[in-house]
């Protein structure tokens, strides 16, 4: 897997990504989560320039223009439902992507730490021959990505494969190099050290979805 550290070079990028980490700015859920779709359309924007183009002719209102336009046909697939306003800013930059959505969610081993990957729900379209682009926030242990893509390939054979991520663990990105194919690439803004006993991130940004929609039972 190629792992691609978007934030290495430092830009605006990098003060969307403080935000989305900061305990006093997080309170604001319309910020938190347009900072991610912001986020996704970044991420795109660089992943964009290894997909196929083809040459295409523009017609202006004075002339002819040829241009190399991006020709893949792209699935957009994300894990519900933390993955959904990164999915949005990807879908924006991907605006003619097909989509995929699916639940993935931790399941507790009798109330401990513990926990199997659940998923039970999955409405995509085929995938074969596409570019497909994982999307989940949240890189911590990797179980849940690898868990979709196990269950996606049921319905075609990609083209290529791109993870988008904004932060992992180093657990959860060497889980993915053992895990996903040897050609997929890993697009992620940032890494953080460790994960917690109840598997979050640290220092990370806490629960993206209850920060993003509020939080669950
Ligand atoms: N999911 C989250 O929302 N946060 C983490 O730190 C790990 C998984």
């Amino acid at each position: 897997m190629e792992i691609h550290h978007v934030s290495k070079e430092p830009s605006v990028l990098n003060k969307f990504l403080a935000e989305i980490r900061d305990k006093e700015i997080q309170k604001d859920s319309l910020r938190f989560r347009t900072n991610i779709e912001r986020m996704g359309e970044i991420i795109s924007y660089e992943l964009s320039k290894i997909l196929d183009f083809k040459e295409e002719e523009v017609t202006t209102p004075l002339g002819i223009k040829k241009m190399k336009i991006p020709n893949d046909q792209i699935v957009v697939a994300s894990i519900l439902r933390a993955g959904l306003p990164l999915h949005m800013g990807v879908l924006r930059i991907f605006d003619k992507a097909e989509n995929a959505f699916i639940s993935a969610y931790r399941k507790h081993i009798d109330g401990s730490d513990e926990f199997e990957i659940q998923i039970d729900y999955i409405a995509s379209p085929s995938i074969e021959g596409k570019v497909l682009i994982l999307v989940d926030p949240m890189l911590a242990t990797g179980r849940s990505l690898v868990g979709v893509y196990k269950k996606i390939i049921d319905l075609g054979k990609p083209k290529s494969i791109h993870v988008v991520s904004l932060i992992g663990s180093k657990n959860g990105i060497e889980f993915l190099k053992e895990n996903m194919p040897e050609n997929s690439h890993l697009w992620i803004a940032d890494f953080d050290t460790h994960l917690n006993s109840k598997g979050y991130i640290v220092p990370g940004l806490g629960d993206a979805g209850d920060l993003a929609y509020g939080k669950k039972l």
